[in-house]
């Protein structure tokens, strides 16, 4: 039976009916899977625990599809005690009414106890659907839930929808949504990366886990795919140059890297803010920066053109703003 979440740290759920795509999202997020190896996976056949070595360490539960959880033998209080979000995975393919009913006695069932579960609905497998089928489908699926829901008096549960395939980045955007919910602190985050956007006349900056490439927060200019993409494909560049080349750098500031994220003392951190510099290499016209932050953080922003001319005060900015971020960490842990 499942045991007790990390203590204090949010996690994910994953639920769904067998074959609606569970253990290829966990593989292709978080086990950097390519997207046409799922098609050999076996189906979930028990319940996985699938702990991350990310940011947040929130974990993935893969739970098999035709699993009662309802059933009074299970513990449900070890299962959604701890919980940040429920994410339920429709196969949008194939015949969904089966996994609506499901989802909604499930909703039904978790809302005298844990009415603050945020129940995230992935309607999945929708490449190769036309715009117009999405949005046909997402809006049937939505209509059957609020339904049913409102039928058993069940009103403004927090229920959101996201359309989603392994075979793009809409799988991760939509993991980005989901998780930048339970981030403490958030809008102070964003409020350091729009004055770095501002200061810098950056078009876009985003705080990735380099592990899972989600973004745990961003700037509040609207996020378009295609700078998404390249940041996060520029994150693998960048993985994969410092795995082949290695990166000098100083000891004290590898240290400081692979060191748990909350166990440094800020002065130490300061200490290292001289180390790294930004790293720059042009897409087409758009200049792009990565900079560590800790271990399980990277900034990457998208710069604008002639950003090379102006690197020193680049620089400058991006290290107070890293300084922000982690002092932002800092007093998440202090509240602890
Ligand atoms: P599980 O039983 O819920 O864990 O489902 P699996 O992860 O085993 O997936 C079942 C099948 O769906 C596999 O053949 C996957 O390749 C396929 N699949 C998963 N995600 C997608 C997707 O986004 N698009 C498409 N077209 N197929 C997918």
């Amino acid at each position: 039976a499942p045991g007790p979440a990390a203590k204090g740290k949010p996690r994910l759920l994953l639920m769904g009916q067998r074959r609606s795509g569970k253990s290829s999202i966990s593989s292709v997020v978080f086990h950097k899977m390519p997207p046409n190896e799922t098609l050999f996976l076996e189906s979930t056949a028990r319940i996985q625990k699938d702990s991350m070595h990310s940011f947040m360490d929130f974990q993935v539960w893969d739970f098999p599809g035709q699993v009662d959880f309802l059933d009074p033998s299970f513990d449900l209080d070890a299962i959604f005690g701890e919980i940040g979000a429920l994410i339920w995975v429709i196969d949008a393919q194939d015949d969904y009414l089966e996994a609506i009913n499901r989802l909604n006695s499930t909703i039904l069932n978790l809302q005298p106890s844990y009415p603050n579960v945020n129940v995230e609905v992935f309607i999945h497998k929708v490449d190769g659907l036309s715009d117009d089928y999405k949005l046909d489908i997402q809006r049937d699926i939505m209509q059957r839930i609020q339904d049913e829901l409102s039928d058993h008096g069940v009103e403004n549960a927090p229920i959101n929808f996201h359309l989603t395939s392994i075979y793009n980045h809409s799988i991760f955007e939509a993991f980005s949504k989901v998780i930048q919910k339970l981030i403490p602190h958030l809008p102070t985050l964003e409020a350091l990366l729009n004055d770095l956007c501002r200061a810098c006349r950056f078009e876009k900056a985003y705080l990735f886990d380099v592990l899972s490439k989600i973004y745990i927060a961003t700037d509040s200019s609207p996020v378009d795919m295609p700078s998404y993409e390249i940041c996060s494909d520029y994150i693998d560049v960048i993985v994969d140059v410092s795995e082949i080349y290695g990166w000098e750098r100083p000891k004290e500031y590898i240290e400081f890297l692979e060191g748990q994220p909350w166990s440094k003392k800020l002065e130490d951190q300061v200490a290292c803010r001289d180390a790294e510099s930004a790293i720059v290499l042009t897409d087409m016209k758009r200049p792009i920066m990565l900079r560590e932050v800790n271990k399980y953080l990277a900034l990457v922003a998208v710069m604008c053109e002639g950003s090379y001319e102006k690197m020193p005060s680049v620089t400058m900015n991006v290290e107070s703003t890293v300084k922000g971020l982690l002092e932002v960490f800092e007093i998440t842990k202090q509240r602890k």
